[in-house]
């Protein structure tokens, strides 16, 4: 295929989807490079799966355009050079993993090898069974195996981790990284900070069908470090609202949870307010949160 080497693998220009009343993704701008994992975050119904869907031309953009290896989705050409893992994949669950796998295989000019397959995705001793017979976590890998069957030089993975255990979800990251290292690119959308800290160069956030922040992890990542602090305590929420750098104060009976962007110095001016306090636990908080932030930062930015 001639494309330069420059051009994004897969790109979104202003792209809008909407169904029916639901804005779904508004004016979105997304690129792909060649030998780049971009991680696409954002909350429940932020547009993600929708923004895959585009891509791959399952979909058409009421407004914007989205190009596959510079090309228009759906010529077979972009098609083939791509490999696909969606949350609800319409497979054949009466035949056996092998039979799928042979299947998709068959549609790609150059293949790999089913041992290359069964290493890569995990799948000893299940050639032979059902795919509707299987584990959901199991079926899961054998999705990414249909993914990754046809050395695609691009990867799209929407939420490929969800349902796995620990191990199976590292196992998947394993195989994913040493395909990178082989040069394909790959888009993946997930939930999961820790999943985009461990595959992605770049990330794009997304909420309520808007790009709300992009760049590389780091970059990213320092807008979402927020800490989660929680204990038992009477101290009254709305005075640690009032803090600096408390973002949000939640209590639930004789539990207090406060979100921020750092820990000490929350946990010092707590501890100084009630000597008292008891059960204290300090995590990362979630990227819920983190994304709600995000969002109310770009409204509060978009109001003034
Ligand atoms: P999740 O993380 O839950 O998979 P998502 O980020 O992939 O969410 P999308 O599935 O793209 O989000 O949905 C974006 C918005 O569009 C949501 O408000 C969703 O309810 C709506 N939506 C998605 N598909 C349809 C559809 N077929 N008909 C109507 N509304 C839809």
């Amino acid at each position: 295929m001639h494309q330069s080497d420059h051009a994004p693998l897969a790109q979104l220009q202003g792209a809008g989807k909407r169904y029916g009343t639901v804005v779904a993704l508004d004016g979105v701008d997304l690129d792909l490079h060649r030998g780049q994992v971009l991680a696409l975050l954002g909350a429940n119904g932020a547009g993600k799966t929708t923004a895959i869907s585009l891509l791959l031309g399952l979909l058409q953009p009421d407004a914007g355009q989205a190009r596959l290896f510079g090309r228009s989705p759906q010529d077979l050409a972009a098609r083939q050079g791509i490999g696909v893992m969606l949350q609800a994949g319409a497979i054949a669950d009466t035949l056996a993993v092998g039979e799928l796998l042979d299947l998709t295989r068959s549609y790609y000019p150059a293949p790999r090898s089913m041992a290359d397959c069964v290493a890569i995705a995990g799948l000893d001793g299940l050639l032979k069974r059902r795919y509707g017979k299987l584990s959901g976590g199991q079926q899961r890998r054998v999705q990414f195996a249909l993914a990754i069957c046809g050395a695609p030089r691009m990867l799209f993975l929407d939420e490929p981790t969800t349902g796995l255990d620990i191990e199976a979800r590292q196992g998947l990251w394993r195989g994913l990284r040493d395909l990178v290292a082989e040069g394909t690119s790959v888009l993946l959308t997930t939930h999961y900070l820790e999943e985009a800290e461990a595959l992605a160069d770049r990330v794009v956030v997304l909420a309520d069908g808007r790009v709300v922040a992009s760049g590389s992890l780091d970059e990213v990542r320092a807008r979402v470090d927020q800490r989660r602090i929680r204990c038992t305590s009477t101290v009254d929420a709305e005075e640690v609202a009032r803090w600096p750098r408390v973002r949000a104060v939640h209590r639930d009976g004789g539990r207090l949870e406060v979100v921020a962007d750092v820990a000490e110095e929350i946990v010092r001016r707590l501890l100084a307010a009630d000597p008292a306090l008891s059960g204290l636990d300090v995590s990362r908080a979630g990227l819920a949160e983190a994304f709600l932030e995000i969002t109310r930062d770009t409204s509060l930015k978009e109001a003034a």
